[in-house]
């Protein structure tokens, strides 16, 4: 499958971890948007929100019991946002599920 998202997983791509275990994988964005930019995706491919089910659940479960400790190892005291695009209106533009953490500065109030 020609998935950047698997390769990086795979190592065949570098990236910059900032946290890993079996299920997943936090990483820093290549274009950062914010002081702290942060994607964390499941070690197992999921193209977006939309391909959440009973099969891969546990993988979502997990991305968000680590969030907070990731979070708090970047330094995100004061709060952060954390995204995921889902699809074309959204602008997805990697389709491998993944969630942006940002923060490290007053975040814009406007979402869209
Ligand atoms: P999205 O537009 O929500 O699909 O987000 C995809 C994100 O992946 C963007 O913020 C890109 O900057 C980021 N990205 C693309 N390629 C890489 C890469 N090789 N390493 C780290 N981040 C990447
Ligand atoms: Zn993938």
């Amino acid at each position: 499958m020609d998935c950047l998202f698997c390769k990086i997983i795979e190592g065949v791509i570098p990236s910059a971890k900032v946290y890993e275990d079996d299920k997943i994988l936090a990483f820093k964005d290549i274009n950062p948007q914010a002081p702290v930019h942060v994607l964390v995706i499941p070690k197992k491919h999921i193209a977006s929100l939309d391909g959440i089910d009973s099969t891969n659940i546990d993988y979502v479960n997990h991305i968000f019991a680590k969030v907070p400790e990731i979070a708090a190892s970047l330094g995100l005291g004061g709060g952060y946002r954390l995204i995921s695009n889902c699809g074309d209106d959204a602008c997805q533009s990697v389709k491998h599920l993944h969630f942006h953490i940002l923060g490290g500065k007053k975040l814009a109030e406007a979402m869209a």
